[in-house]
């Protein structure tokens, strides 16, 4: 197999073989269902204990403040529809903002529909939410709070402290969709006054199709999935034991080496971001220049159309993304580029690359070279650029 140079971090990561290793004898020995009675089924029950008590350990949480989903998406479209549902009676304002992963802006768009009002805050030019404006937003009848803890194509982190802190002064539920953030920044909840928060296992080395939602105790938040009494009767179906076993162990794993992690991808991400801007011509840097994801990187190449150029990537054998997962393939240019400002001529030409814990110094300076010419490659082949090139060199005679 040729060699890949896998830059999609924010998409998926690859599964940790020590987590395979956790995860194995829940497929083969421990396979019992924890519901059951029998002693056969008590090491799934212990196991699925041990992941809630490292979950709850790594937010500042209790053990019953965690709920397993089977990810992300489930986990937002569970904190967004319950609580909007269980707090109707106090109102129906929603506040979320305008760079949401589409778990929450489609959960939020299906709210409108059955009479919320959903506010959506923009962003300034580095995609972070203003509190002042988050501030003024606020209704009596504001029920809920929902600002992503870091976005997931553009990597700026989010002031969630303040935002929290507007959340606790009007007595407003405050959801945090930390889909990209958990296991990559610190995040303690009573610090942040967060009220429910998002996680999914597939971000930070576990594997796919599990995460968990933290609801704070008291919240009376309605089962998202009726039937069973799994999850203390606010989640039925039988447990994903051995995603859930998975789960743990990549929590404990990431939390281990995280400071390390952080500070190895930081440098990588600098060195990119540094080559990059300063060697080739007619090149943004999108998200905020140093309250981002360690593992982030997004540009806008001018004249540059980004399908082609992930294509090119791809044949050069670097894994990039011109948009979150979920649009790729779309020809709409994302949400978030719009968001932040940029006309769609821009916001096409963008390219997301996302480093891992396996990334290195080699494969960054390899994919920069190939972003060198593959570049310089298709700009030669655009009208516009020739134009463009045109018009400049005019002007500098005359
Ligand atoms: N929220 C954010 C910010 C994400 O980046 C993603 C996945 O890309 C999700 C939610 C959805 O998570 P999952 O893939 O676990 O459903």
């Amino acid at each position: 197999m040729k060699k890949v140079i896998y830059l999609d971090n924010a998409a998926t990561t690859r599964v940790r073989p020590e987590v395979v290793e956790a995860m194995l004898p829940y497929f083969t020995e421990h396979y019992g269902n924890p519901s059951s009675v029998y002693d056969f089924s008590t090491p799934c029950k212990k196991a699925m204990a041990h992941t809630r008590e490292v979950i709850a350990g790594s937010l500042g949480a209790s053990e019953n403040e965690i709920y397993f989903t089977n990810g992300g998406t489930e986990a937002d479209n569970w904190a967004l529809k319950a609580a909007a549902e269980a707090y109707a009676s106090k109102g129906k304002h929603i506040i979320t903002t305008q760079i949401e992963h589409h778990a929450v802006l489609h959960t939020g768009q299906y709210l409108e529909k059955l009479g919320y009002e959903v506010t959506y805050l923009p962003v300034d030019e580095n995609g972070v939410v203003s509190v002042d404006a988050l501030k003024k937003a606020v209704r009596p009848d504001t029920i809920l709070i929902s600002v992503m803890f870091a976005n997931n194509e553009i990597g700026t982190i989010e002031p969630i402290r303040e935002i929290g802190e507007v959340a606790k002064e009007h007595g407003i539920l405050f959801h945090t969709d930390a889909v990209q953030a958990y296991c990559h920044e610190p995040i303690n909840v009573d610090e942040l006054h967060i009220d429910m928060l998002s996680a999914s296992a597939h971000k930070f080395n576990g594997p796919k199709g599990v995460g968990f939602l933290y609801i704070r105790k008291g919240l009376k938040l309605r089962s998202f999935i009726h039937g069973g009494a799994q999850e203390r009767k606010r989640r039925a179906g039988t447990e994903n034991v051995p995603g859930i076993v998975g789960l743990g162990k990549a929590v404990e794993l990431s939390l281990a080496s995280m400071k390390e992690n952080k500070k190895k991808e930081t440098e990588l991400r600098d060195h990119l971001i540094h080559r990059v801007m300063t060697e080739i011509p007619y090149v943004r840097l999108n998200g905020h220049p140093s309250q981002r994801l360690s593992n982030n990187a997004n540009f806008s190449f001018q004249f540059i159309e980004g399908e082609s150029l992930l294509i090119m990537l791809d044949m050069a054998g670097i894994c990039g993304s011109s948009g979150s997962a979920c649009t790729s393939g779309s020809l709409d240019p994302s949400h978030v580029l719009l968001a932040i400002g940029l006309p769609h001529e821009i916001a096409h030409g963008s390219l997301r690359l996302t480093l891992g814990e396996e990334t290195t110094m080699e494969d960054i300076d390899y994919t920069v070279d190939q972003l060198k010419r593959i570049v310089e490659r298709l700009r030669s082949m655009s009208p516009l650029y020739e134009d463009f090139v045109k018009s400049r060199e005019k002007k500098e005679n005359q």
